[in-house]
């Protein structure tokens, strides 16, 4: 009898396992099972041929129509060619030196093929694809058991395993499958009208009708969303009774003193959000607090303000950014905030000041160890770095210790897990540090409940009063070329009004293209070097750049910067910025751009997060149609910040009604951040948006859609709440037990492969 948990080399001769889990990664039966159906094809409807692209690899149902065969020229082998149909279309399939293909393929057979499609004049074909001849057009003849079903479930394959392998694959299990007791207790299938896993299983994989699919695929949603919500409600518990040292504000300390030399005043969201991390900061549980708001929305502030009320009570407080550009923006723009309060022991010091370090990879040995020594004496009050100071030994003598860590602030962080909490709680000794994360991607509800289930969140809705809007147009380049010019000349009235612009494109320089790192680039922020991202795909940062209708590669900042200062901006001051380039190189050069000694930024999206000069009024994204919604949204978000309203222009390529164009048209119609979240969410694979989310759980999620599932996942984190909350360690629900086990099994796994 086979059970969830079995390794596959247990049911199968260890060839077909070994098989399986290189060409699907499936390992046990449980993963196995969980390789679900792309779609399902009805005996005698067959695929519909003019849906096929070249270069995908295809399932398709249908009928051989003829069978050809003759000598390839100057060859010594046969070429047989068999066509087959779905009625309308045709599609080729080629073997070269198999004669008996021709025994085997005989015309009215309906039969699966799979391979990859590919042309060859007008002709589509599949050559060599894999076959798997089901009899004549009519029942009842000759048809192998496995195919006596009308519906026939076709299988994300790879060439290693053809879909009806799989098939007989999970047939297999299925024959054998041990279901002693279901991860979903009996009474929430009750009340929710579930089935059970075992009928789930069938209704999935062996369909007799259509109409079982349905309900199985709805039980099998509320498998991944209970489990993960059990998961999460199980860790909500933990971190809720784990101790941490409570920060109490203090009369006539820093964060009073910081009020009142604050230039602004707070908005109504920063002070309600203040008020909600106080509370939390005085209790004696960690903080875990997720604090969102739009690009511009002051969330800096609402941080320090933070970290001041730990320091009152006598606690650190680290502030990591994803980038070394913005950690050393941070560093220049919290010591002027915080002016004579950051200047302890310094002459013009004030009274209970502290002071602010910095910490980068890319410092000189000598100024890090005098860094690491104020944050280990507790000096500094005020700690700045990258993530990735956080979790990885960038050399061994240089560890990070903190006298007393009582809040680390997480910084546009789109992927921050329980992992890099332990790593925090390692840094700090003794007790855990309270921690507040902060993204300015706005988070559709589903996700930050599932993906930040264990976060509380608060949200800044407005923009601090007096922030000019800002505007944004798209510019078609391919058929109003004169609008390419006219962007041009419209930064040049901006810089010569008195500000500032960005141009942003999509890749660095014309030798990235190879995509052969260069030497020294890293592929990612979670490396141990601490330099900031730069793809391997020669773009800076974590997203994919949508290459679907690209006719060239993208626009280069390399040759962009050339062609720019050789033509349309001549004799504008302008630097180049991108992931590449030697810390001290980007530093000087968001330095010069920050103090506005230069016009001119043409960056990457290392300008992305977080970057703030307010002088900085238009914005100009080269090849725009290459970027993602939220990362349009992002980047514009750079300019407008000061009193003087914002232009951003989208420049692209991308012929009217395209999804590329519409993607734009709609960025440039709105600016409300969740909507556009949302947006983007629906046009990207959901795997990719995890991804990018966070490491791992991205195997979590099969069947779930976190956008039309939301009410299924409500309910589903209400359940498993009332379950933990009854049985905290579950020992009622060993079903369940398992099921939770098997999850953070890949995700640990998912975890380490990335580390
Ligand atoms: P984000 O939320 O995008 O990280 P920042 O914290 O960088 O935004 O703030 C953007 C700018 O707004 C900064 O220059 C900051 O000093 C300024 N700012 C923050 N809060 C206010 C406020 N209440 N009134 C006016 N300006 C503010
Ligand atoms: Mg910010």
């Amino acid at each position: 009898m086979a059970r969830l948990d079995d390794r596959l080399d247990r049911e199968f001769d260890p060839k077909t396992a070994k098989v399986l889990a290189r060409a699907l990664d499936v390992h046990t039966v449980g993963e196995l099972l969980r390789h679900y159906p792309r779609r399902y094809e009805q005996r005698g409807e067959l695929t519909d041929l003019a849906s096929l692209r070249d270069g995908e690899h295809v399932t398709v149902l249908a009928q051989i129509s003829a069978v050809t065969s003759r000598m390839m020229k100057n060859r010594r082998a046969k070429l047989t060619e068999v066509t087959v149909t779905d009625g309308r279309g045709t599609l080729t399939l080629a073997f070269f030196g198999q004669p008996w293909r021709e025994r085997e393929m005989k015309p009215g057979l309906h039969g699966l093929f799979a391979g990859q499609v590919s042309s060859y004049g007008r002709k589509r074909q599949l050559i060599h694809p894999d076959c798997e001849l089901l009899g004549t057009a009519d029942p009842g003849t000759e048809m192998a058991a496995e195919h006596a079903a009308q519906i026939i479930p076709v299988y994300p394959a790879t060439r290693e395993m053809a879909s009806w392998k799989i098939a007989k694959a999970i047939g297999t299990v299925l024959d054998t499958l041990d279901m002693a007791d279901d991860p979903l207790p009996a009474e929430v299938r009750t009340r929710h009208g579930l089935q059970s896993q075992l009928a789930a299983w069938h209704g999935i994989h062996r369909p007799v009708e259509y109409a079982e699919i349905e309900p199985a695929r709805l039980r099998l949603k509320w498998d991944e969303a209970f489990v993960l919500q059990a998961v999460l409600a199980q860790r909500r518990r933990a971190e809720d009774a784990l101790p941490a040292t409570p920060r109490i504000p203090r009369r006539g300390g820093l964060l009073e003193a910081f009020d009142a030399r604050l230039p602004f005043a707070l908005t109504q969201g920063q002070l309600a959000a203040g008020e909600e991390i106080t509370t939390a900061l005085c209790r004696e549980h960690p903080m875990h607090r997720l604090l969102q708001g739009e690009v511009g929305s002051g969330k800096t502030v609402v941080a320090v303000r933070a970290m001041l009320q730990v320091i009152d009570d006598g606690g650190q407080a680290a502030l990591l950014a994803p980038t070394e550009v913005l950690a050393q923006q941070h560093y220049r723009s919290i010591t002027q905030l915080l002016g004579p309060l950051a200047r302890a022991g310094e002459l013009d010091g004030a009274e209970h000041a502290t002071r602010v370090a910095l910490l980068t990879g890319s410092q000189g040995a000598k100024v890090r160890r005098a860094a690491l020594e104020e944050v280990a004496s507790g000096a500094a009050g005020i700690v700045i770095g990258t993530h990735t100071l956080l979790y990885h030994r960038v050399r061994l003598d240089d560890q990070i210790v903190f006298d007393d860590l009582g809040l680390a602030v997480i910084d546009e962080q789109h992927r921050f897990g329980v992992q890099q909490r332990d790593a925090l709680r390692e840094r700090a000794r003794g007790s855990r540090p309270h921690v507040l994360v902060m993204t300015a991607t706005p988070i559709p509800r589903t996700v930050a409940m599932t993906v930040y289930g264990d976060l509380d969140v608060s949200t800044l809705v407005e923009l601090p009063a007096g922030r000019a809007p800002i505007t944004t147009h798209v510019v078609p380049a391919a058929d109003k070329p004169h609008y390419l010019a006219r962007t041009w000349e419209r930064l040049r009235e901006e810089v010569a009004g008195g500000g500032q612009a960005y141009v942003v494109c999509p890749r660095i320089g014309a030798e990235d293209s190879a995509g052969e790192p260069a030497p020294g680039a890293d592929t990612g922020e979670d490396t141990g070097e601490d330099t900031e991202a730069a793809g391997d795909d020669g773009t800076d940062g974590e997203y994919e750049l949508y290459e679907e209708d690209a006719e060239r590669p993208p626009r280069s900042v390399v040759d962009l910067m050339a062609e720019l200062a050789g033509g349309p901006l001549a004799g504008l001051r302008m630097r180049m910025l991108h992931g590449r380039m030697p810390a001290e190189d980007k530093d000087a050069a968001m330095r010069a751009f920050a103090d506005g000694s230069v016009d001119v930024l043409v960056a990457t999206t290392v300008v992305e997060v977080g970057v703030d000069v307010p002088n900085a009024t238009i914005m100009v994204i080269v090849d725009a149609d290459r970027f993602g919604v939220s990362q349009l949204h992002q980047l514009r978000g750079r300019v407008g910040r000061g009193g003087k309203p914002g232009l951003c222009l989208l420049v692209t390529d991308s012929p009217p009604g395209s999804p590329a164009r519409d993607r734009l048209v709609a960025v440039a119609a709105t600016v409300d951040g969740f909507a556009l979240s949302r947006l983007d969410l629906e046009q990207r694979r959901e795997g990719n948006v995890l991804g990018a989310v966070q490491a791992g759980r991205k195997s979590g999620l099969k069947m779930l859609t976190l956008l039309r599932d939301e009410e299924l996942i409500v309910q589903a984190r209400a359940e498993a709440q009332a379950v933990v909350d009854a049985d905290p360690r579950l020992a009622g629900q060993p079903a369940l037990v398992s099921a939770i086990r098997a999850l953070l099994d890949e995700e640990q796994a998912k975890f380490l492969e990335k580390a």
